[in-house]
């Protein structure tokens, strides 16, 4: 049990951090069945405080998920924007936001089990690029381009593919993808969905 000299340290800590960093909106991740997740979304044009708090929840939400890539679609925006962490919050670096990204290039291919945050519970194996190139704009609306390997190549499809409507089951042979789509009809009616 600790004294009361060193008990109250963590909590002097914890204030400084707070007024540090806002508290961050945590948004609920559309599930699996909703249609946003199925729409395409628009090219983005708007760059402003707005969207840079957007993608500063979206990673909050993303960590507190557990995950290491987020789409707008998936907390119900139409938005041509996605967050990715490869280091789950572990490196300020590895933060990458993603406005109206495409693919450019795409070499090698990995077989590798994948999720997704709005089909919890559920995985399967997708073939993916082993590398790939992404052109994106950031939050101030500037190119720039980056290339990921194995899990961040991975990271890039997977949230580029929900912001043209796409999710991982439909790269799952029709089998796998309908033994999921079956479970979690059944979860919905039980009302665990
Ligand atoms: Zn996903």
């Amino acid at each position: 049990m600790p004294n009361k000299s060193t008990s109250s340290e963590p909590t002097a800590g914890a204030k400084q951090l707070a007024a540090e960093a806002p508290p961050r909106k945590l948004y609920t991740i559309v599930k699996y069945g909703d249609p946003v997740l199925e729409r395409s979304t628009p090219v983005n044009q708007k760059f402003d405080s707005e969207l840079e708090q957007l993608a500063e929840d979206m990673f909050a939400t993303m960590y507190a998920a557990q995950g290491v890539g987020l789409a707008a679609p998936q907390i119900g925006k139409g938005l041509r924007l996605a967050v990715v962490d490869v280091s789950s919050g572990k490196n300020p670096e590895a933060k990458i936001v993603l406005v109206n990204p495409e693919i450019i290039h795409a070499e090698g291919e990995v077989r590798e089990e994948e999720g997704c945050l709005s089909i919890p519970g559920f995985r399967g194996y997708v073939v993916r690029p082993q590398f790939v190139t992404v052109r994106a704009q950031n939050l101030k609306g500037e190119t720039f381009e980056i290339r990921g390997e194995n899990l961040l190549a991975r990271a890039f499809c997977h949230e580029i593919d929900h912001l043209n409507g796409i999710l991982f089951l439909q790269h799952l042979s029709m089998l796998k993808r309908d033994l999921i789509k079956r479970k979690i009809r059944k979860l919905r009616k039980e009302g665990e969905w």
